[in-house]
C-alpha cells in the first residue's frame, strides 16, 4: 500500500466485532467533526471535540501520563511519527495510518527520510465516511485483509488527529482475527506531546497485550532461547553499541541484558516481561513502565553514564535484583577505572547549551559534564518523570540548568543568555546559533546517534563536540562575509536589474 492507495475490499464475511451501527455511538449529526482542524491551531476545538465524542478516558490518561508544559502544541515533528516508527521498526507487523491526507503525507515522508523501507498502510476519509461512521468500517475491512497470519503478528491502527477527535473508535475493532493481534491506538497531536512520548504510547499498548497473553497461558520463547541468567530489560530506542555495552556491564552482576523495548518482534515483549528488572533508559515510557509494574517488574531510573552515573546505576540495579555487595563492588571495581580513563583521555573544554526531543538529553548532559564542559542549560522536549530524577538532581547540584517541557523559546533564551562555544540542538536553535555565528550540532542526528552508556559511551562525544569547535573561526569569516545578507532590505526585493544584465528594451 502507499498514502495514496485506499484500502478499499469486501466486507469480512464473518465479521466479529463492530460495525458501522456500533461506531456511530453518537447520532451523526451529533458528532462533533473536526476536519479542518489542525496542530496548526484548533486544538481546544479538537479536544472538546473528541471529549463529546467518547474519547475524554484516553484524553485524560494522555494527560496525566505526559502532563503538558508551557506550550499546548507539539513544537517539534507530528507526535504520532514515534508511533509509526515503532510500528514500522517491528518485524511482521503492518502499521496503518487514519488522518488527514496532508498528515498521512508528512508521517510517510519523515518515515521514508529515517529509512523505514516498510509499506506505511492508509485508510482514507472525507467528511461523510468520518460522520457517518463509514470510516470505522474502512477501517476494520482494512484490518481484515491485513490480518494474514502468514505475514504479520500484529496489525496496528493509529488514529491521528482528526479521526481522534471525531471519535473513530477502535476500541469496537476485534482484538484478534486469525491469530493476528489488532491494536488501536489514540495518537493526537493535541493529547500526546511529543513523538518520543507517542513511542510510549504504542510500546505501552503491545506491552499491554502481551502481559495479558502471557497471563492467559503459554506464550512463544525467544528465538535465540531464553537466558541462563536473570535479565534487565532496557527501555528507549538507543544506539545499537550501547544495549551491547549495558550487557558487559551487567555480566560481572550475574545478570544479562534483555530486549530493548520498543521491541522488534512480538515475542520479544514477552521476554522483555519476563524480567528480574527494567532500566527506564529512556525516562518517558510511563505506560510501558505500567505494564512492567503490573507484572511486577521493578522499575530503575537513570543510565550508566559516565563514571559516576554508571557507579550509581550498577547500585542500583544490584539493589533492585538482590546482588550481593561483593558481586557489586567487584563489577564496578572491573569497569569504573576503564570509564575513569576515557572521560580524562577526552576532555571537553568549551561552554554548552544542550536542548533535544528524544529524552535522552539528560543522559548526554551527564556525560559532557563529566568530560570536562562548562554546560550552562539542558532544555528536554519531554516531561518531567521520576526515572529521570537522579540526572535532574545530579545536574542541579552542578549548577545546570534544568528544562523539562522546554520550548523551543526556552532554548533559544538560554543560547542568548549563554552565549556557548558550542550550542546542541533541534534543527531552529542550530539555525539561530549559525545565524549567530556560533558552532552548532543537531541532537538527534549528530548526538543521540553515538554510543552513550559505560566505557564506549565516555569520550565518544568528545571527537565530534571538538571538531564542531574548531569550526568557529570559519563560522565568524561567514558570518561577515554575508553580513546583512537576507535581512532588512537586503531580504531579497529586487528593485532594479543586476548589472551587466541589461538588455535592449528593459531590464531582463
Ligand atoms: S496528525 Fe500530526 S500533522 Fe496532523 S494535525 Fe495532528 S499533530 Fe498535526
Amino acid at each position: 500500500m502507499t498514502p495514496s492507495e485506499a484500502i478499499r475490499v469486501a466486507p469480512p464475511v464473518a465479521a466479529s466485532g463492530a460495525t458501522v451501527a456500533d461506531a456511530a455511538r453518537i447520532p451523526a449529526a451529533e458528532i462533533p467533526v473536526a476536519e479542518g482542524a489542525s496542530c496548526h491551531g484548533g486544538a481546544a476545538q479538537m479536544k472538546s471535540a473528541a471529549a463529546a465524542a467518547g474519547k475524554s478516558e484516553v484524553l485524560d490518561r494522555y494527560a496525566t501520563d505526559y502532563p503538558k508544559g508551557p506550550h499546548d502544541q507539539p513544537q517539534s515533528m507530528c507526535p504520532a511519527f514515534g508511533s509509526l516508527r515503532v510500528g514500522l521498526r517491528m518485524r511482521r507487523t503492518a502499521t496503518v495510518l487514519s488522518g488527514s491526507a496532508c498528515c498521512v503525507y508528512g508521517l510517510t515522508f519523515t518515515s521514508h527520510f529515517y529509512g523505514a523501507r516498510r509499506t506505511v498502510g492508509y485508510v482514507p476519509f472525507d467528511s461523510e465516511t468520518l460522520v457517518t461512521g463509514k470510516l470505522f468500517e474502512d477501517i476494520r475491512e482494512a484490518v481484515f485483509k491485513l490480518a494474514d497470519p502468514t505475514n504479520n503478528d500484529a496489525v496496528v491502527v493509529i488514529n491521528l488527529c482528526v479521526p481522534t477527535a471525531s471519535g473513530v473508535p477502535l476500541d469496537l475493532l476485534p482484538k484478534e482475527i486469525n491469530g493476528v493481534r489488532i491494536i488501536g491506538i489514540d495518537v493526537p497531536g493535541f493529547g500526546v506531546p511529543t513523538h518520543a512520548e507517542a513511542k510510549d504510547v504504542l510500546a505501552g499498548a503491545m506491552l499491554r497485550y502481551a502481559r495479558n497473553e502471557a497471563e492467559r497461558g503459554p506464550v512463544a520463547q525467544p528465538q535465540q532461547g531464553r537466558s541462563a541468567r536473570p535479565t534487565v530489560s532496557l527501555v528507549g530506542e538507543m544506539f545499537p553499541v550501547d544495549a551491547v555495552g549495558i550487557g558487559r556491564l551487567l555480566e560481572p552482576l550475574g545478570l544479562a541484558a534483555g530486549p530493548v523495548v520498543p521491541t522488534r518482534e512480538w515475542r520479544e515483549l514477552y521476554a522483555a516481561l519476563d524480567c528480574a528488572a527494567v532500566a527506564m533508559i529512556h525516562p518517558f515510557y510511563v505506560a510501558s513502565c505500567r505494564e512492567f509494574q503490573a507484572a511486577g517488574r521493578p522499575c530503575v531510573g537513570s543510565a550508566p553514564v559516565g563514571y559516576e552515573g554508571t557507579a550509581a546505576w550498577l547500585e542500583s540495579i544490584a539493589d533492585a535484583c538482590n546482588v550481593p555487595r561483593e558481586r557489586l563492588d567487584a563489577a564496578r571495581n572491573a569497569i569504573l577505572p576503564a570509564i575513569r580513563g576515557a572521560l580524562a583521555a577526552a576532555p571537553i573544554d568549551a561552554r554548552i547549551t544542550l536542548s533535544g526531543y528524544e529524552g535522552s538529553e539528560l543522559l548526554v548532559a551527564r556525560v559532557l559534564v563529566e568530560s570536562g564542559a562548562d554546560l550552562r542549560y539542558v532544555g528536554t522536549a519531554c516531561g518531567r518523570t521520576r526515572w529521570s530524577d537522579a540526572d535532574r538532581e545530579w545536574l542541579e547540584s552542578k549548577g545546570v540548568t534544568v528544562r523539562y517541557r522546554a520550548s523551543l523559546e526556552d532554548d533559544l533564551a538560554a543560547m542568548h543568555e549563554f552565549r556557548p562555544d558550542l550550542a546542541i540542538g533541534t534543527t531552529p536553535v542550530v539555525q539561530k546559533a549559525k545565524e549567530l555565528a556560533i558552532p552548532s550540532l543537531y541532537f538527534t542526528n549528530l548526538i543521540s546517534a553515538r554510543p552513550l552508556m559505560g566505557p564506549a559511551g565516555a569520550g565518544s562525544l568528545s571527537q565530534v563536540i571538538n571538531a564542531a569547535l574548531r569550526n568557529r573561526e570559519r563560522f565568524a569569516k561567514m558570518q561577515s562575509f554575508f553580513e546583512g545578507v537576507g535581512s532588512a532590505d537586503n531580504a531579497g526585493v529586487w528593485e532594479q536589474a543586476p548589472a551587466g544584465l541589461r538588455v535592449a528594451g528593459g531590464a531582463a
